[in-house]
């Protein structure tokens, strides 16, 4: 038997993930697609390579909002790689006034739609806005072959009757988080990821434990094909397949 075959085709690495810097992978095994490029450019190549990609595998980039820990490595690297960067217009404007992306070839530039689905290397990917001070800032869903994945980062507020206050808050508290996934959880999830903890107030440990806190509260019960995990701040994760 081969054990590979039972694998899904469609796989998700985080590079970095947290307050100091931000860069996932989402695509096949052999080409796909780069969100957020919050690390050195060396340091997402160095990454592709533990993976066995090389940039040229890399068919988008995909910019989650205009923060300097989601775009820091973008100029340098799209600089020697001509990659196809994909963001809100509003970001993308951001990025054109930004310290460290002024400089990046707006000839690379693809504006998105939010909630208007396209395509990449046959992944249809789909952004939707969150609030967030970020401009333009969006989250993205994919679907490939059926398999999905979703990323929310940076999210200042999920629940309409939060305050005022707090929707201006850079992050959600780990409470709001759990609670959030909590009640949106159902079997089918297969992987829940825990992504930029804040490197001085937050550890892996506490978030896991206020979001198993929330379920109990909730009677909610994760079934046993669910893994639950916090991403690394510096390491890369290997491939997950979803
Ligand atoms: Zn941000
Ligand atoms: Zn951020």
């Amino acid at each position: 038997m081969d054990l590979f075959s039972c694998l899904s085709p469609f796989v998700f690495c985080s590079f970095a993930s947290g307050s100091s810097g931000n860069c996932y992978y989402v695509g096949r095994q052999d080409e796909g697609i780069i969100v957020d490029v919050g690390i050195s450019a060396l340091q997402v190549v160095t990454a592709l390579k533990k993976n066995d990609l090389r940039i040229s595998d890399i068919k988008a980039i995909l910019v989650t909002h205009d923060h300097i820990d989601h775009v820091k490595g973008l100029e340098v690297l799209t600089k020697d790689h001509p990659i196809p960067i994909y963001a809100h217009s509003d970001c993308l404007q951001g990025l054109v006034e930004g310290k460290a992306t002024k400089n990046v070839d707006q000839g690379l530039f693809h504006e998105i739609e939010p909630l208007q689905p396209f395509e990449i290397c046959g992944i249809t990917v789909e952004a939707f806005p969150v609030m967030h001070d970020g401009r333009g800032a969006v989250g993205y869903h994919f679907n490939y072959e059926g398999h999905t994945l979703t990323i929310a980062t940076d999210i200042g507020m999920l629940d309409k009757v939060v305050k005022e206050e707090i929707r201006r808050a850079d992050h959600l508290s780990n409470e709001e988080s759990a609670r959030f996934v909590a009640d949106a959880y159902h079997t089918g999830m297969k992987n829940i990821m825990l992504c930029h903890l804040s490197e001085n107030n937050n550890t892996p440990e506490r978030a896991m434990q206020c979001l198993y806190q929330q379920f109990r509260k909730k009677h909610v019960h994760p079934d046993v094909n669910t893994s639950i995990f916090p991403l690394p701040r510096h390491k890369s994760t290997g491939f997950v397949y979803l």
